[in-house]
């Protein structure tokens, strides 16, 4: 395949060329306009054919039947921003308009989020990489899956998620999966989980189990799915892996638990079949544009070796002065904010502020790539009392490079840190929390983890966030958030004055673990501020 030239403003379509909503996305204020484009768009699409998309349309009604979609892929260069999306063109305007919507929301979610990035190469790229997937069954119900992806060329940590839709075909409105599934659906489900936490980690899964909320047999927890013709896919949260995952059931052990109503036809109409192929077509040429993508980071990569000094007298010096400009009461509940991934400028900055107006701080675990750029934002954190952590020079999985490796990874952190205030970190927070025997002793400092995830990468919604946190937090707990995103900062401004009204001390993870009296050793890892 040829070279693809990203810096060139491109749209590829395949089929026709349409101005489809995603390409309204320039102006995000005038939403209602845009609205309107989209409205117009799915207008456009049907008129095109006048004729037989009407015979199509009456076909439909009639016979409930002859559903027809193709995919369409769009891409669209907006410095830095690049949108790679697959999305459906129906023969139906009402179902292609409520999937493009939930579409263009999405995308809309990604702009703002980065509204206020500034990019730190000439060439940064951010991409938000859509891929659709449909399937009816029986035509009575459309699932609608989106596989969607985040990734930065200056940043080697993709981030992706799934969102699932179900459409019934008779009203053509959103349903959700308890409303097709006869009761006792969610045990089938559970026990699925179980078997790959328990193929997966050999973890038996109880109501004991950690982080057992995210996975417990409930409506809310096991609302996405998707169906092909062979599978259904459960979707849930992978605490181990610290992200999304799915699960694969044999469609023949779910049909029994969807209700007879959507049962009642039996064939898959050709053209299903037709566009089903198709769709795996548009599906590898995606995937191999995004891993081109992928690799220009590896270039970013450097490989400087250098020694890493011990850490023991920064942790005692940093604790004294922090608790001269803030009283700290041991016997008074203490929570440490955590934030990785940064530093991020004006998001950063939003978060140092309103910990500064609340007389708080926190624990930013940072990575390389912006310390140069954003060095006075890393002052003005360290001047305010805050924590500053080690989240290694590239985000990489430790326990798969090489020791020397490791080294260099904590060490180059630690040397741009001093260039930029004058001290290097006094603890390391390992990229995914992976870590093993080499790992822990490779680092050669206290390894910080967290009892509570937020999950603002993934939610990436305000309210989201503040529920996991207010609904969740106890005295000595370690929170884990990243300050990239925009929501996160929102987020905050909600959650710090909340916590001090409810009279917990936001303190760094320095002064939790001294002040709760555990003792802080290299190479040994830190979940929260409770003596085990
Ligand atoms: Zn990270």
């Amino acid at each position: 395949m040829k070279k693809f030239k990203f810096l060139t403003f491109i749209i590829v379509i395949v089929g026709v060329i349409y101005i489809i909503p995603v390409t309204s996305i320039g102006d995000i204020n005038k939403n209602n306009q845009e609205k309107i484009e989209i409205v117009q768009a799915s207008v456009n699409i049907n008129n095109k054919n006048n004729v037989d998309e009407k015979n199509i349309k009456e076909n439909s009604l009639s016979k409930k039947d002859n559903i027809k979609f193709e995919f369409k892929q769009i891409e669209k260069y907006e410095k830095p921003l690049v949108y790679k999306i697959k999305y459906p063109v129906f023969n139906n305007k009402n179902i292609e308009e409520k999937i493009n919507n939930q579409i263009y929301n999405l995308a809309k979610d990604f702009k703002n989020e980065f509204s206020q990035y500034e990019p730190i190469i000439d060439d940064e790229k951010l991409l938000f990489i859509l891929n659709t997937e449909i399937y009816n069954l029986k035509d009575n119900l459309l699932f609608v899956k989106f596989n969607v992806e985040r990734n930065y060329n200056t940043y080697p940590n993709p981030v992706k998620f799934y969102e699932t839709f179900i459409i019934d075909l008779k009203s053509e409105n959103f349903v959700n999966t308890s409303d097709i599934l006869n009761k006792n659906y969610i045990d089938l489900f559970y026990i699925y989980v179980k078997e790959y936490f328990f193929n997966n980690y050999g973890i038996n899964i109880t109501k004991q189990s950690e982080n057992y909320n995210d996975i417990k047999p409930t409506q809310d927890v096991y609302k996405k799915i998707f169906l092909d013709d062979k599978y259904v896919y459960v979707f849930f949260y992978d605490y181990k892996k610290q992200q999304e995952t799915f699960t694969k059931i044999p469609l023949e052990k779910l049909l029994p638990y969807v209700k007879e109503e959507y049962l009642q036809t039996t064939t898959i109409t050709e053209t299903t079949r037709e566009t089903t192929t198709q769709a795996t077509t548009f599906k590898e040429t995606t995937t191999e544009t995004t891993t081109q993508t992928i690799t220009t980071t590896a270039t970013t990569t450097e490989t400087t070796t250098q020694t890493i000094t011990t850490t023991d007298t920064t942790t005692e010096a940093t604790t004294n002065q922090l608790s001269s400009k803030r009283k700290i009461d041991k016997n008074k509940p203490m929570i440490a904010l955590t934030f990785d991934d940064g530093p991020n400028g004006a998001v950063t900055n939003k978060i140092l502020d309103v910990l500064e107006k609340n007389n708080s701080v926190a624990t930013f675990f940072i990575v390389s790539r912006r310390i140069e750029k954003d060095a006075e934002v890393l002052k003005r954190m360290d001047k305010l009392g805050n924590q500053i952590g080690n989240h290694t020079a590239n985000h990489k999985d430790l326990t798969k490079i090489s020791t020397e490796q490791v080294k260099s990874e904590v060490d180059i952190v630690n040397k741009k840190l001093k260039d930029a205030i004058g001290k290097e970190a006094s603890m390391v927070r390992v990229p995914y929390g992976a870590t093993n025997d080499n790992v822990k002793q490779a680092v050669n400092s206290p390894i910080v983890m967290w009892n509570v995830d937020t999950k603002d990468w993934k939610s990436r919604n305000t309210q989201a966030i503040v529920k996991e946190v207010l609904g969740k937090v106890k005295d000595g707990d370690i929170i884990l958030m990243h300050d990239l995103y925009g929501t996160t900062a929102e987020a905050c401004e909600i959650i710090i004055p909340k916590l001090v009204e409810q009279g917990y001390q936001l303190v760094t993870v320095e002064e939790l673990l001294y002040y709760k009296g555990i003792e802080v050793k290299n190479g040994v890892k830190y979940f929260n501020g409770n003596k085990k």
